[in-house]
């Protein structure tokens, strides 16, 4: 592709949402353009999950399947039919008219009848300034069970894993494989993760909670070494003696590249304001997955809003679109 194109349906984002927008978009002879991302250690192309471990949900997979095979699956049957990828960010919009306009790291600009933005949502951060000095300089603290904790810092350590959602369960099952002893730290003292990773997760021998605590402070110089710990309901604050802590309380979602051009809910999601419909507070701009989704967050719901935006898509472009 030059660095300008003029394109009917460009897809932000490489999760199940973007690739099955591709896949009907590319079907109903559109063209897509896959705008899927640069690797970081906190995002990479395939999204969330190439950082998960098996998927155990998504229907056809009856052994299960691991979340980067799917992706590369997914990927690899929008390539099947004409979708077109391109390994770059998408920096700023420019949604003001038509056509609709991007610009991505390469200083490249592409302008499109229509948008998908399917990019999804970051891992959370507690917030605390140590968390964050020693997550940069891989001092044991990461948001990323998955990524980090088979490095041999971990092994047969005493680990915690912060929040009480389907990925602290996850977390902690797979630390467990490693670790001495992993310890859950939750604000509550009932879990919100399905009832299925909760039995698990009580069952695994090495895995303990700490109840109604939350983590004031991280302690350590060049690695963790223990982590301050506050009760919620008696204020008492402890020392918790770890090598290694991982933080998984959820996710913010990846809008900041469309510079308020966008309506987003009080969340931070973006709106889709007519129910079952994917098309966001800007003509032709449709949203799909995790960016959009504070509710179900599922690969599978990822999937299906994306094959919506492109079917919407589609429909917007063959009434007319802009004009
Ligand atoms: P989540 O369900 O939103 O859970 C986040 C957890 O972190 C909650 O327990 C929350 O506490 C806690 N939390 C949030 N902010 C916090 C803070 N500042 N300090 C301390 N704790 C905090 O997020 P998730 O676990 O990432 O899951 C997201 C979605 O993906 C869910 O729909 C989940 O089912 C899905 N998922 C599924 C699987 C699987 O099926 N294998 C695996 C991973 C994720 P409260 O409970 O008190 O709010």
């Amino acid at each position: 592709m030059s660095e300008y194109s003029k394109e009917q349906i460009v897809i932000i984002g490489s999760g199940p949402a973007a690739w099955t927008g591709a896949i009907y978009a590319a079907r109903a002879n559109l063209s897509p353009v896959v705008i899927e991302g640069v690797g970081s250690r906190t995002m990479i192309p395939g999204g969330q999950l190439m950082f998960t471990t098996e998927v155990e949900n998504y229907p056809g997979f009856p052994d299960g399947v691991t979340g980067p095979k799917m992706m590369s699956d997914f990927r690899a049957q929008a390539l099947r039919f004409d979708t077109r990828v391109l390994t770059e960010d998408v920096m700023s919009v420019n949604f003001s008219g038509f056509p609709l306009t991007l610009s991505t790291n390469t200083g490249r600009v592409v302008e499109s009848g229509t948008i998908i933005i399917a990019t999804g949502a970051n891992a959370q951060w507690i917030g605390l300034e140590n968390e964050q000095r020693l997550a940069q300089s891989g001092g044991g603290v990461s948001a990323c069970a998955v990524c980090d904790g088979a490095l041999p810092h971990f092994r047969d350590r005493i680990i915690a894993i912060v929040g009480g959602g389907d990925s602290a369960m996850e977390d902690a099952l797979y630390m467990a494989k490693f670790a001495k002893q992993v310890v859950v730290i939750h604000r509550r003292d009932e879990l919100r993760a399905s009832k299925i990773m909760q039995e698990r997760a009580f069952e695994e021998d090495k895995i303990r909670f700490e109840w109604n605590k939350v983590v004031k402070d991280v302690l350590g110089e060049e690695v963790i070494s223990a982590i301050l710990l506050r009760d919620m309901l008696t204020g008492e604050e402890s020392e918790l003696e770890v090598e290694g802590l991982f933080v998984a309380i959820g996710h913010t979602p990846n809008t900041e590249f469309l510079g308020g051009q966008v309506d987003l809910k009080p969340n931070g999601f973006i709106k889709t304001p007519t129910p079952w419909r994917t098309e966001t507070s800007v003509p032709g701009v449709f949203a799909a997955g995790d960016v959009m989704d504070d509710y179900y967050k599922q690969a599978v719901t990822a999937a299906g809003t994306g094959c919506m935006a492109a079917l919407e898509a589609e429909r917007w472009l063959a009434h007319g679109g802009s004009k």
